[in-house]
């Protein structure tokens, strides 16, 4: 029997919205409508934190609420870590050392487990999400998490990207620019798509790491301190116990303030408490210089996108964020784009992840010529003249070559692939040996912005032989290559000798490595 004669195993894909706070995951309908699925508590988000309780790791809103209690026990805020090794970050429990791909692996499962449940079928396969200026190791620990999980995982798509599909399968013939803000617990991200003729274009991106729901509720936190301290001379922070009870209770009155003018918050610790009024307008106040930097990196990329508002059609809002009264005001008084509300700001993103993963099943229908899909399905994804929806992301770092400047006698950074180019691409270019006699002409692949190597993240080598007795200046040639899945292949050519290397990643595990750890990960109950 060949290979394609074999009865194919069935598929289903999901989306999923990996959130520093909270996930999401979505399907496809056999109608080929876009649904968040629920998760065994009934809700249509899992807050992103593990309690790890012996051989069990619990996931979501019960390990969040045990947080208080054993707060020794719990992980969250796992995606700023994501692209770490093992010794950059890892938590132990129960004598196992956990990197984090580890641990998100372990929340994908949870949301795996529960689609299974709910749908009632495995859930085979994904496409996960990540910001959009995520650099290539933490695209390839998430990666690597979804195959930790199980999951074959079909692409590592930008959020900006997915909440624009979301926001109109049926808009996509439309020409328009949408600005995406996405605004969420950990991250900030922001994003220009341009869609046309069922094309979406990412043509600008820029974003903050770390600015999220957690700095607003960081300023409650300490502001209540502050208050305690004054009234009895004692930091509640110390304790790790009453810190997460605060910090819940910061998260709450940030929540409330949102539809609201005034909260009240209570706090007690060592036998002493402190009430303090909390008003809308107060909290707005102190939060100032955090709706200012959202406000810096909105302007920066309108600028690198070199647009002014008026090319602008739509807004689209996404992170829970974006909820609160203050961000929206800012947006507003930025421009009079419209905001637009047909999507809601937390499940945009994996209901236009699970729509990538028809996509992609489409892709390969065609070049296997086997149907996984249902002809609804299919029909609703392809655009009126049966093609496919494109998506075009770009680059969102630049990725260069370090080289020696004879005249400076100093190293400095050459952008081979600049940040902003649309992907795939390709560039070539030519240079010549630093000294006469070289050995070994050695590349060293670098990421980053700036022209000095230190400044810049290495990423790896890639070198050859020389001929011996070369003069100073004799032409290497050299390519680098960046495909849609974000893989970056160098290759250097010279005198009739060539080396291509594909850029490993510096994550904490190697291929064999995941393997093991799959088994490794499958000896813990997930609930
Ligand atoms: P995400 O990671 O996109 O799910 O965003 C979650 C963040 O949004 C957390 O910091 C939440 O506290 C915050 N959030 C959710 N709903 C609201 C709301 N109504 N008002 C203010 N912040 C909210």
């Amino acid at each position: 029997m060949s290979d394609l004669d074999k009865p194919t195993k069935p598929r289903k894909a999901v989306g999923i919205d990996l959130g520093t706070t909270f996930c999401a995951i979505a399907h496809i309908d056999a109608y080929g409508k876009p649904q968040i699925i629920p998760n065994t508590e009934s809700e249509r988000i899992t807050p992103s934190v593990i309690l790890f309780d012996g051989t069990n790791a619990i996931v979501g809103t019960m390990a969040k609420q045990n947080a208080v209690a054993e707060p020794e026990k719990i992980v969250d805020f796992v995606k700023r870590e994501m692209g770490k090794s093992k010794s950059q970050f890892h938590r132990e429990f129960n004598g196992k050392i956990y990197s984090a791909e580890e641990l998100s692996a372990i929340i994908i499962r949870k949301l795996k487990a529960d689609a299974e449940k709910y749908l009632g079928e495995p859930v085979t396969d994904a496409v996960i999400t990540v910001p959009a200026y995520f650099n290539d190791a933490e695209r390839t620990a998430t990666l690597h998490s979804g195959q930790l999980a199980g999951l074959n995982v079909l692409q590592v798509i930008n959020e900006p990207t997915a909440a624009a599909l979301a926001y109109g399968l049926d808009k996509l013939e439309q020409e328009q620019t949408v600005f995406v803000f996405d605004l969420g617990g950990g991250t900030f991200d922001v994003t220009i798509m341009r869609i046309e003729s069922n094309h979406i274009r990412m043509l600008a991106s820029n974003g903050d790491h770390r600015l999220g729901g957690k700095d607003w509720d960081d300023i409650i936190v300490n502001w209540v301190a502050e208050e305690f301290d004054q009234l009895h001379n004692d930091n509640p922070l110390l304790d790790l116990q009453s810190y997460q009870d605060l910090y819940n209770r910061a998260l709450t009155a940030k929540i409330q303030l949102s539809s609201r003018s005034r909260t009240t918050i209570v706090h007690s610790f060592n036998g002493k408490s402190v009430k303090l009024d909390i008003t809308r307008e107060d909290f707005e106040n102190r939060a100032r210089h955090l709706i200012e930097k959202c406000k810096t990196t909105c302007e920066i990329v309108m600028q690198e996108a070199k647009l002014d508002w008026t090319k602008i059609d739509r807004i689209l809002l996404t992170g829970g964020m974006t909820r609160m009264p203050s961000v929206r005001e800012m947006i507003k008084g930025m421009s009079s784009v419209p905001i637009a509300d047909d999507v809601s700001p937390d499940e945009a993103v994996a209901i236009g992840a699970a729509m990538q993963g028809v996509l992609s099943m489409l892709g390969e229908e065609d070049v296997l010529g086997e149907r996984i899909l249902p002809q609804e399905v299919r029909d609703r994804f392809s655009g009126e003249d049966g093609s496919l929806i494109k998506v075009t992301n770009i680059t969102t770092h630049t990725l260069g070559v370090v080289l020696w400047d004879d005249t400076r006698v100093e190293e400095y950074v050459f952008p081979m692939i600049r940040k902003m180019a649309p992907v795939p691409v390709e560039t070539k270019n030519s240079f010549g040996t630093a000294k006469a006699n070289m050995k070994n002409a050695i590349v060293r692949v670098v990421e980053g912005e700036s022209t000095v190597p230190a400044e810049c993240t290495p990423l790896g080598i890639c070198d050859i032989e020389l001929p011996p007795f070369l003069p100073k200046g004799s032409p290497v040639e050299l390519t680098y290559t960046y495909n849609e899945n974000q893989v970056l292949e160098v290759i250097v050519d010279a005198y009739g000798r060539q080396n291509r290397v594909q850029i490993a990643r510096n994550t904490g595990l190697s291929d064999s490595e995941i393997e093991s750890a799959t088994a490794d990960l499958l000896q813990i109950t997930v609930l």
